[in-house]
């Protein structure tokens, strides 16, 4: 259904007709809905995780609170990181928001070598840029103090803005 992953099956189909031993994870292909704001997603959600019976975290950050998003005056949105509750393998990021189809490749190449949430968290973020949104959700799993200069007001405007945002 979407023009990335035709490519990628178009890649898989020829490399195996040559006999080579191609490979992909479909759980790995990104969702881009090209809306205003984007939305993208890549993995699995809250949804599924609870049907699988899988045990994990969940760690957001508003754009209402991103530097880059406020001075762009682009602040709706949220960045939701879904990490397994034992391991810290990030499962599922799903993004609301300012150049959310680009930022989802940060979660793809994240998830393709199956980092934590905490190895994310840990990498330095240029500022002021949107990305910053998702190291600040994967530090969010870990309850790190970071988070205390969200505005109080940030949440209910999360759960107005943003489907992905159900906590
Ligand atoms: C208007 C529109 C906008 C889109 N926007 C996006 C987007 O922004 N992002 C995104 O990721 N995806 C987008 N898509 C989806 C994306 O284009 C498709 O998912 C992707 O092109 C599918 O690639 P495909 O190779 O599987 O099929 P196609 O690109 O449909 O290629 C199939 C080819 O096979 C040919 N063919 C069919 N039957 C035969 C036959 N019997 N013999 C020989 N040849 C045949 C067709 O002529 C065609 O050239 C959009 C689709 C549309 C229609």
């Amino acid at each position: 259904m979407l023009a990335h992953k035709a490519e990628e099956e178009g890649i898989y189909a020829v490399e195996h007709m040559a006999g080579q031993k191609p490979h992909i994870d479909h759980n790995l292909i990104p969702g881009v809905v090209y809306t205003w704001p984007e939305v993208a997603s890549v993995g699995r959600t809250e949804e599924q995780l609870k049907d699988e019976g899988v045990e994990y975290k969940s760690g957001s950050f508003p754009f209402k609170a991103s530097g880059r998003a406020r001075a762009s005056m682009d602040t709706d949105g949220v960045v939701k990181v879904l990490a397994d509750a034992h391991t810290d393998e990030i499962l599922g990021v799903h993004i609301c928001g300012p150049r959310a189809a680009d930022m989802i490749a940060e979660a793809v190449v994240a998830m393709e070598y199956r980092a934590s949430a905490e190895d994310i968290g840990r990498m330095s973020h240029a500022h002021p840029t949107f990305t910053e949104a998702m190291k600040e959700a994967a530090l969010g799993r870990h309850w790190r103090p970071r988070l205390a200069h969200l505005s109080p007001s940030a949440n209910p405007t999360l759960k107005r803005c943003c489907p992905f945002h159900r906590r």
